[in-house]
């Protein structure tokens, strides 16, 4: 059996549950997902005019930023 951790909150699932999201080189499960998008989409709202690289950017930065924490 595979088992995979969430890169952020560090839960464990095994391939029969493997609701992992890949994103740069993380995965990160759905929780964890769900709360990552929020911030990030409360970010790109304040953001006129909208850029493609600042996004990209703002998502692996978040993303890293909340491994570093353990929580987003
Ligand atoms: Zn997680």
């Amino acid at each position: 059996m595979i088992t995979i951790t969430c890169d952020v909150c560090k839960k464990k699932m095994d391939d029969q549950n493997k609701a992992l999201f890949p994103y740069g080189n993380h995965s990160i499960c759905e929780p964890c997902k769900d709360i990552f998008e929020i911030q990030v989409k409360d970010n790109v709202r304040k953001k006129d005019p909208f850029e493609f690289e600042w996004y990209r950017k703002l998502m692996l930065d978040t993303l890293d930023k909340a491994v570093q924490k353990g929580k987003f």
